[in-house]
């Protein structure tokens, strides 16, 4: 899929923006100071396949934290702070990858083009995070997504004129059709890599299905280089929902479960079936597995599939590569899948 070119902005050891893939983060949700409940939800977040995370910094202590957080941690670290300059630096100092502040907000141009020199020599770069919710007064009475592009063009600015230029911008709405104007409109004006997300975005379901109809757009269009799918919900399950939303989009090689929606030929419990093998597949590449509910349609249905299972009363079929290749009693189903998930995974490193 062509993507929209925009500039490389290092964090840490990842490049965000350029040719790279379309990178997944989250937040913590732990007190940043509690440093080992943080490093556990990042090692929880990384499992789940987040490559980059974001702490919320209030207070010296919490910046303090961030040097013993990394020592627990792989992945980079972004320090998201509001209006304290003092604490970016403290922040910096205890080792941090990347910082979320909008520079409008420290006020002090002196302050800022110190803070820039500074993070220049340490190659941090610095995410401006505009959401309507924190907008300027003067701008409120522009429609919405014009006074996302404009507020990100004044903190812009401000770092451009101190010489900084490792920056990476989100425009976040919690409307889904500002969110999507105001990415396209930026994008059309400035190279500097885009951070999507639709902020506020609700409770699990709702949540997932408004960051979808969010994102979808702009990353079919080639635009976004990191994504945040906000939830009301545990971090974790934003970055799973995050891969998802990538392999749909076929924008990373995850492995994918292809299940049929059942009907009243299904024969087997399906839905199990299918958590459980979605479950199996976690952390594997390339894979697609088809879990459909019974023989009549499935085979076919699923002949797109590496290998799958077509549900029969007591006995049921496994096909690969839309052949049938073998019947087994239904209680040797899941070890038949762990077997082909080993000998599909064993050809695919062959590759
Ligand atoms: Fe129904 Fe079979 Fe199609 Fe599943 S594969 S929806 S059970 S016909």
């Amino acid at each position: 899929m062509l993507r929209e070119e925009t500039r490389s902005v290092q964090v840490g050891n990842l490049t965000i923006g350029g040719n790279n893939h379309v990178v997944i983060q989250s937040m913590c949700n732990t007190k940043t100071k509690n440093v080992e409940a943080t490093i556990k939800q990042i090692n929880a977040l990384e499992q789940a396949g987040c490559e980059l995370v974001r702490v919320a910094v209030f207070d010296k202590e919490d910046a303090y934290a961030i040097k013993e957080i990394k020592k627990g941690i792989h992945i980079p670290l972004v320090a998201d702070i509001h209006f304290d300059y003092k604490l970016a630096l403290a922040a910096i100092e205890a080792g941090v990858d990347g910082l979320r502040l909008n520079p409008g907000n420290i006020g002090d141009e002196k302050k800022v083009r110190y803070l820039a020199d500074v993070l220049k020599e340490r190659k941090i770069p610095i995410r401006i995070g505009v959401n309507t919710g924190s907008l300027e007064k003067d701008l409120k009475n522009l429609n919405p997504a014009d006074a996302l592009v404009e507020s990100a063009k004044r903190h812009i600015k401000i770092l451009e004129n101190a010489g900084f230029f490792d920056i990476i911008v989100s425009l976040k709405s919690s409307d889904v059709r500002t969110s999507v104007a105001a990415a396209r409109r930026f994008s059309k004006e400035f190279d500097y890599p885009l951070h999507l997300g639709v902020t506020e975005a609700g409770t699990f379901e709702r949540g997932i299905i408004k960051n979808t109809a969010g994102l979808s757009p702009l990353l079919l269009d080639g635009i976004g280089d990191t994504i945040r799918i906000s939830l009301t919900a545990d971090p974790v399950e934003e970055v799973i929902a995050g891969r998802m939303l990538l392999k749909s989009l076929g924008l990373n090689d995850d492995s994918e479960v292809i299940a049929c929606p059942t009907c009243a030929r299904t024969e087997i419990p399906l839905f199990e079936l299918a958590t459980k093998v979605e479950k199996m597949l976690a952390g594997t590449k390339g894979l697609k597995v088809a879990v459909m509910g019974c023989v009549v349609n499935g085979v076919g249905e699923g002949e797109k599939a590496d290998f799958g299972i077509a549900g029969g009363k007591e006995k049921s079929v496994i096909f690969e590569k839309g052949k049938i290749t073998k019947t087994i009693d239904n209680s040797l189903i899941f070890d038949e899948i762990n077997a082909l998930i080993a000998k599909y995974k064993a050809q695919n490193e062959k590759i």
